[in-house]
């Protein structure tokens, strides 16, 4: 995702602020200070890669299938280290041979060991200092190989290993991703490895919470898990630019999914499915939808307009292309200099539109560029339009435009030799060139398709309903079985 970056000096801006706030009066400040930067780090570092453990939230409600994933309070993750089975052989009496394996260490006998790779050591070494058989381990590390990239084995990484005391390695079993694990068994004397699903389930969680300083410290407040903010702040980045927009008073409403497996020990946080703000006291919603035929959800607001916009790269109707962002002689100072924009050649008064939805930071004469507009459309971009002969109507700085909006006419106001729009995207700060930018295309629904999202849309929005009106139900009636209004 572009402007991924961003969300995190964000959120550890926010961290810093939240810390300092809460611990200023504390002789030890600074020592909480240092740590909860190094805990805010070690968490943006982890959390993009590693399913991640539920709080002890005090999230507003859950909406779940069965009383299991209803606890979302998992057990400890302790496991005996070390257990010993014994090979039991099936029905048949036992031989005299099999009834002393079981009274004595022998041969049958088979040592189940979970293991972790410490820093600095390889799959190998850690099973060979397990006691398992140096040839034994390579070749089921290569079986292993096959289904996984082994290279990719990273510290803490756990497997369950089962071997015999003379070193024979039986089977190793590691978890490959939320929903599988890879299984490696002896075959003879080769290894046979396979890939097998682990079932898991989806419930669905609610929160809503009223913003004080940022919608980061809101959401955190109300249970959210860092990686469902990091989302929530993503899927609006387009609407909202978070620097500026976010006041005092504004809200925030989530639906989303967490993911539980069988045995409840871990949870994979999902998708989200519907979310909400309040800014100023206007509404943006947001709604989870994959259009039929795509691949892919995106979300879209209720009108069908996804919430992913292009700015537009001709801002401008039939004008042409008169001059490509990049080095050039400059036409006016004759000497090579870098274009950072692009130029578009048409007839004075020509109306030029605004790129993209955005608040005017600029509507003023501005040296060489003449009569001049900046955008900025979010925090990430911002357009600059030059040389106009004059603005549009009500374009002033602080006014929030339109994607298509007349901003202002075509002219040759500044230094110029004659009448063109010069057109700037700025990306962080600095131009970038207009017709190369990868900004994620936007979609707009029609006819079937905004009728299947309306209908789409009504699911959400009862689902959503079920869940507000079951953590109602749960929390005034105390003797209620939790799972009474749930729905799979
Ligand atoms: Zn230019």
């Amino acid at each position: 995702m572009f402007a991924d970056w961003h969300y995190k000096e964000f959120i550890i801006r926010q961290y810093l602020l939240h810390i300092y706030k809460e611990y200023r009066p504390f002789v030890f400040g600074a020592v909480f200070f240092i740590s909860g930067l190094a805990l805010g780090l070690s968490n943006l570092l982890f959390m993009s890669s590693k399913p991640v453990m539920p709080e002890q939230s005090s999230i507003a409600a859950e909406n779940s299938s069965t009383e299991n994933a209803e606890n979302s309070s998992m057990p400890d993750d302790t496991v005996p280290i070390e257990t010993v089975i014994n090979n039991m052989p099936g029905d048949e009496p036992m031989s005299l041979e099999e009834t002393k394996a079981l009274t004595e260490p022998s041969e049958n006998e088979l040592i189940s060991k979970e293991i972790r790779i410490k820093r600095g050591q390889g799959l190998m070494e850690a099973l060979v200092d397990s006691g398992v058989d140096r040839q034994d381990a390579f070749n089921a590390i290569r079986t292993l190989g096959d289904l996984f990239n082994v290279r990719k084995i990273q510290v803490g990484q756990k497997f369950d290993v089962t071997y015999k005391p003379d070193g024979t390695l039986n089977r190793i079993e590691m978890q490959k991703d939320f929903d599988h694990i890879i299984v490696v068994n002896r075959d003879g004397l080769s290894y046979k490895g396979e890939t097998e699903d682990l079932p898991s389930q989806i419930i669905t969680r609610h929160a809503s919470g009223i913003i004080d300083d940022s919608l980061f410290l809101a959401a955190q407040k109300q249970g959210l898990p860092q990686v469902v903010i990091v989302d929530l702040i993503r899927i609006f980045s387009y609407d909202v630019d978070f620097q500026r927009e976010i006041r005092q008073g504004d809200q925030f409403e989530i639906f989303y999914e967490r993911k539980i497996s069988e045995d409840g020990r871990r949870v994979q946080e999902g998708d989200i499915i519907f979310a909400r703000m309040v800014l100023s006291g206007k509404e943006i919603k947001l709604y989870r939808y994959t259009p039929p035929g795509k691949d892919f959800a995106d979300y879209f607001h209720e009108d069908g307009q996804s919430s992913k916009r292009a700015l537009m790269k001709t801002p401008i109707e039939g004008a042409r292309l008169s001059s490509y962002y990049g080095n050039r002689k400059h036409p006016v100072l004759g000497y090579n200099r870098m274009h950072k924009g692009i130029d578009f050649s048409a007839p004075t008064g020509t109306p030029i539109m605004a790129a993209g939805d955005g608040v005017v930071e600029r509507a003023s004469w501005f040296g060489s560029f003449g009569n001049y507009v900046r955008i900025r459309h979010n925090s990430t971009y911002k357009t600059i339009y030059a040389h106009m002969s004059k603005y549009g109507r009500g374009i002033k700085k602080g006014v929030r435009v339109k994607q298509g909006q007349i901003i202002g006419y075509v002219g040759a106001t500044g230094r110029v030799t004659g009448r063109h729009l010069h057109y700037e995207v700025y990306m962080n700060g600095t131009q970038v060139n207009p017709l190369t930018l990868k900004i994620p295309s936007g979609i707009k629904l029609k006819e079937n398709e905004l009728d299947d999202f309306k209908l789409a849309m009504k699911d959400t929005d009862l689902m959503i309903a079920q869940t507000k009106s079951h953590i109602l139900l749960t929390h005034n009636t105390p003797n209620t079985p939790a799972a009474i209004n749930s729905s799979p």
